[in-house]
């Protein structure tokens, strides 16, 4: 068989996961919850299926969901998507993802992304021929050097991928970050997509900066969200995306073939959950009191870190222990140790190995305080 993706193999996420359970340890790699969702949520969905909706769903989504979203994207980036032309439903943002790739991106056509990366562009990318154009950001602090970022910017470059806050770093842009870009891409016709899938998952009073903010990147941008990240439901595959009507009418070509539509009484439940703001904007401080208790746990450790500024994923340092490389590090902390994390090498530009791995503490307390234990005796 000629594979399109020779270069690619299983994902790291499948990878640690299943080496986790094989080995019966802490699962902190792949990123989700070991808690529930809200009981009230799953009731609503109960209550949607009740109600009857269980056939296809309109293909750009229920309209009273497209609504809500609107809604809460004027009140937090006082930015007006139109729910009729501007707001896609999506079975996650990962779909969101490769559907934008996919309408957009033709043979030839550059993208510019920032490693590391989450693993979903690049193959979204090279499956449409497209040349992934990789800008390395540098540990601990991993800021975009917007200048590279110049350099990079040709006639053959069609999309920027940004992603804040940061998997798997857990860094996020600034105001003045998104206003160079702004003026980067001023007189281009340069796509932008804005991976924002932990945009109510953020720490110490800091400002999610939404491309939705910004006039000069609004009018260019895609943004995906994720229901998954922001309502503890990553096995419903739920998000959404929102672009002016000239994109999103190029992206709900596809996504009519691609999917069609995403599930029909999630939506429904989704809709009836988000007409109470406190459901996401309780987020910052439930995920704020995991990562504090986690580094309050690990202070006396070896690791050594910068604490995350959003996601719910926390980057260690651990070259005060061994020197061997991430990847063979995470094997055996796994195996021998029963603790799983990412090690964020596979993530990088030609595999670069800073000595980090990523540990997910959307856990409970219990399960944060075992993988603490672990980490404090290694
Ligand atoms: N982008 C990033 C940066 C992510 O971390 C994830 C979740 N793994 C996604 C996109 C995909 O989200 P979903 O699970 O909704 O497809
Ligand atoms: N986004 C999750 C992570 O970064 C996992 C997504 C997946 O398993 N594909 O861990």
């Amino acid at each position: 068989i000629q594979s399109k993706l020779p270069e690619i193999s299983t994902t790291i996420f499948t990878i640690m996961s299943k080496m986790a359970s094989a080995h019966n340890a802490i699962n902190l790699s792949q990123g989700f919850p070991d808690f529930e969702t809200s009981p009230k949520l799953i009731e609503l969905v109960h209550q949607g299926m009740q109600k009857g909706y269980n056939q296809y769903a309109p293909m750009q989504g229920l309209s009273s969901l497209r609504e809500c979203i609107a809604e809460k994207t004027t009140e937090l980036y006082q930015k007006k998507y139109d729910p009729e032309t501007e707001i896609t439903i999506t079975s996650g943002a990962t779909q969101a993802i490769f559907t934008i790739i996919s309408a957009f991106i033709k043979e030839g056509d550059e993208v510019i992304i920032f490693k590391p990366a989450y693993d979903s562009y690049e193959p979204s990318i090279q499956l449409h021929k497209g040349i992934v154009v990789p800008i390395q950001l540098k540990a601990p602090n991993y800021r975009i050097d917007w200048k590279i970022v110049k350099e990079k910017i040709n006639p053959k470059t069609k999309m920027i991928i940004i992603n804040t806050p940061h998997n798997p770093s857990g860094t996020i842009v600034s105001e003045k970050d998104m206003l160079q870009l702004a003026k980067l891409l001023k007189g281009t016709d340069i796509i932008l997509l804005s991976d924002e899938v932990y945009e109510h998952i953020i720490f110490d009073q800091k400002k999610h900066q939404s491309a939705a903010k910004f006039s000069g990147l609004a009018d260019r941008a895609f943004i995906t969200s994720s229901f998954g990240k922001t309502f503890h439901t990553t096995g419903w595959k739920m998000g959404y995306c929102l672009a002016p009507k000239a994109l999103m009418t190029e992206f709900r070509k596809v996504h009519q073939f691609n999917v069609f539509c995403s599930n029909h009484p999630i939506q429904y439940a989704l809709a009836e959950y988000l007409k109470s703001p406190e459901n996401y904007l309780s987020l910052p401080n439930f995920y704020q009191k995991k990562r504090d208790l986690f580094l309050s746990l690990i202070k006396d450790s070896r690791f050594t870190c910068t604490p995350a500024s959003g996601t719910y994923f926390q980057l260690l340092n651990y070259s005060k222990i061994t020197h061997e490389d991430d990847v063979a590090f995470a094997e055996r902390l796994t195996k021998e140790h029963k603790i799983a994390s990412i090690p964020v090498s596979v993530f990088n530009l030609n595999h670069q190995d800073d000595n980090v791995l990523r540990f997910c503490f959307a856990k409970n307390e219990d399960t944060l305080k075992s993988a603490a234990e672990i980490l404090c005796r290694i």
